[in-house]
């Protein structure tokens, strides 16, 4: 039988099932910026101030929109807005018709295939709490991509 993020919309999906698509990574809560001209979304290594960047988890995952006005509650009817998800999350390759990398835990059945395939931030970034916000702009990356072009916003699941 077929898995269930093979089987369903996302619209379908239990909200348990929605949840564990998260893979973990904590790429969606790194700091981005938007080239006001071409709409090009680049990441940076410095993330939100509620990540805990070892466990890569959002430290106040109930209170997030209140606490980060700009975080971004993710729900299946809005994905196709979000374009400037990393072109590795889950929730972006499944809404654009793209199966699950290997290394998804899903797929794997181990999380620790996030970090070794590379994909998690654990070990990579640095919290906002620690920099300015002129350093921020100075640190731009380009191992994050989005999908495609779109609106630079913070996210949570
Ligand atoms: S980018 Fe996607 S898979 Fe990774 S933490 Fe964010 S919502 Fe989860
Ligand atoms: S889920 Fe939202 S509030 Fe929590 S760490 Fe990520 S961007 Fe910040």
């Amino acid at each position: 039988m077929r898995p269930f993020w093979e089987n369903k919309k996302l619209t379908e999906m239990t909200p348990e099932e929605w949840e564990s698509l998260c893979d973990g990574c904590g790429r969606c809560c790194l700091k981005k910026f938007e080239d006001a001209r071409t709409r090009e979304v680049v990441y940076t290594d410095v993330a939100c101030r509620l990540l805990d960047c070892e466990r890569c988890r959002c430290t106040s995952y109930a209170d997030r929109a209140k606490l980060v006005p700009d975080c971004v509650v993710l729900d299946p009817e809005q994905l196709d807005r979000l374009q400037w998800l990393p072109s590795t999350c889950a929730y972006r390759r499944l809404a654009d018709g793209k199966p699950l990398e290997w290394w998804h835990p899903l797929v794997s059945g181990d999380p620790r295939t996030v970090q070794q395939a590379g994909i998690s931030i654990r070990g990579r970034a640095l919290s906002e709490a620690s920099v300015t916000p002129r350093e921020i702009e100075e640190r731009v990356i380009r191992w994050v991509k989005p999908a495609r072009k779109g609106r630079a916003r913070k996210t949570g699941r």
